[in-house]
């Protein structure tokens, strides 16, 4: 039995783990719930799951929920209930699928008190991978990848060092725009951008699916989870999502994960791994699939992918950079402030406006995700 804290229980990934464990009732026990906002659908995790403790963000939803709960579970409210769920001394695994910076404190806490952690929020390694792997080394506890493409090349490493890879692939499904011509990219709406052709997500994430931000996020994750440098993670769009990534060898062997695209599955693999644990929920049938295909990303109309990688280079706080102005930018495009176009603009001027530092602190890396956030307004 693993006894798993989940961080983001209401979201999308928070859902779908949800159901993982409530598939495999004998492997899986949900033992601390955090949340935003939601309050209704967290009570009805916790009358389904009995977890021992719960948080929630603000202080009076969690007195509302004790009102309602009294002593158990334990309910607390904050980052800092996010850090006393993430250190429960019963928790053998921290879950992290909150959006944004929230998940960084309580990934570090809980890698500090000794527990694995399954990362979905890609901010984490984005802004701190090199503080969040090397604290994981010397506590001797392992980072997981929950996204299905960090899953997949984990999978198809089967453990073997980056001096056996030759290049790590990840697939990217091109988004909603994948075919359209540069000329109508000024007339993208919000609406238009939050109709993704293969995978239902949250809201931001969707819209990195539509810039390649989020394949652009993914490749500086890969680089800290597999100890790789930038230029061995290439991208190749692969508009089925069916290949969720690839590892090629040093001697030319390429090893590639398939499956119908269901987060339920990496999810399962990031609470089981090393074992393959029995579930009916993933069928793919490669026949009725017909054709995988595969093409070059095109740097022009997706300027994100080269962003991402030259902030991945430079290293230091411009990753974190790039994620907050990214974040701001997104925003402000939801709100019908800026277009889809100026989504990479305010990105790619704030990056140039950074003075990076190399090997910052933690406080180092919030001060320039603060930075950022001001800057991308501007
Ligand atoms: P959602 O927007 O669907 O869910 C976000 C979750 O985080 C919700 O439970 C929300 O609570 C909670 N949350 C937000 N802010 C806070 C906070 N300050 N404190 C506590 N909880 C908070 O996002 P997704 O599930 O789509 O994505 C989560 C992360 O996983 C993102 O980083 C994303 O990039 C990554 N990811 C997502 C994938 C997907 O398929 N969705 C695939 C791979 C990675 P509430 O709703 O109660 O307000």
């Amino acid at each position: 039995m693993k006894r798993v804290v989940l961080l983001g229980s209401t979201g999308s990934i928070g859902t779908s783990t949800v159901k993982v464990a409530e598939d495999l009732p004998d492997r899986i026990q949900l033992i601390g719930l955090g949340a935003g906002n939601n309050t209704e659908l967290l009570l009805e995790q916790v009358r389904r799951h009995r977890p021992a403790a719960i948080s929630i963000t603000d202080p009076l939803k969690a007195k509302a929920l004790r009102d309602v709960l009294g002593t158990s579970p334990e309910v607390f409210s904050g980052a800092e209930g996010l850090i006393k769920l993430a250190t429960l001394p019963a928790a053998d695994i921290v879950l992290i699928a909150i959006v944004g910076t929230a998940g960084l404190q309580p990934a570090l806490a809980a890698i500090r008190a000794g527990k694995d952690i399954a990362i979905a929020s890609k901010e984490i390694l984005v802004m701190a991978g090199e503080i969040v792997m090397s604290e994981a080394r010397r506590h001797g506890v392992r980072v997981l990848a929950v996204d299905s493409e960090h899953s997949a090349i984990f999978q198809c490493l089967d453990g073997k060092p980056s001096t056996s890879v030759r290049k790590l692939w990840l697939t990217a499904s091109g988004g909603p725009f994948r075919q359209t011509p540069k000329e109508d990219f000024a007339h993208i709406t919000v609406e238009g951008a939050l109709k993704h052709p293969s995978w239902v997500m949250g809201r931001k994430i969707t819209i990195d699916s539509a810039t390649l931000f989020n394949k652009g996020l993914e490749m500086i994750e890969a680089r800290w989870l597999f100890d790789i440098e930038m230029a061995r993670v290439g991208v190749v769009v692969h508009p089925q999502s069916v290949v969720h990534s690839m590892v090629e060898f040093v001697d030319g062997s390429m090893l590639a994960q398939l499956s119908t695209p269901d987060m339920c599955l990496p999810i399962q693999y990031a609470l089981t791994c090393p074992d393959r644990v029995p579930s009916d929920r993933v069928q793919t049938s490669l026949a009725r699939l017909g054709n995988l295909t595969f093409e070059e990303p095109d740097p022009i109309r997706f300027p994100a992918l080269d962003l991402a990688r030259r902030a991945g280079e430079e290293g230091g706080t411009m990753p974190a950079v790039l994620n907050a102005a990214n974040e701001v930018a997104v925003e402000a495009f939801v709100n019908r402030r800026i277009s889809f176009c100026q989504i990479s603009e305010t990105v790619a001027a704030t990056l140039q406006r950074h003075r990076v530092v190399a090997h910052p602190t933690l406080e180092q890396i919030l001060e320039a995700d603060a930075w950022a956030r001001r800057e991308a307004c501007r």
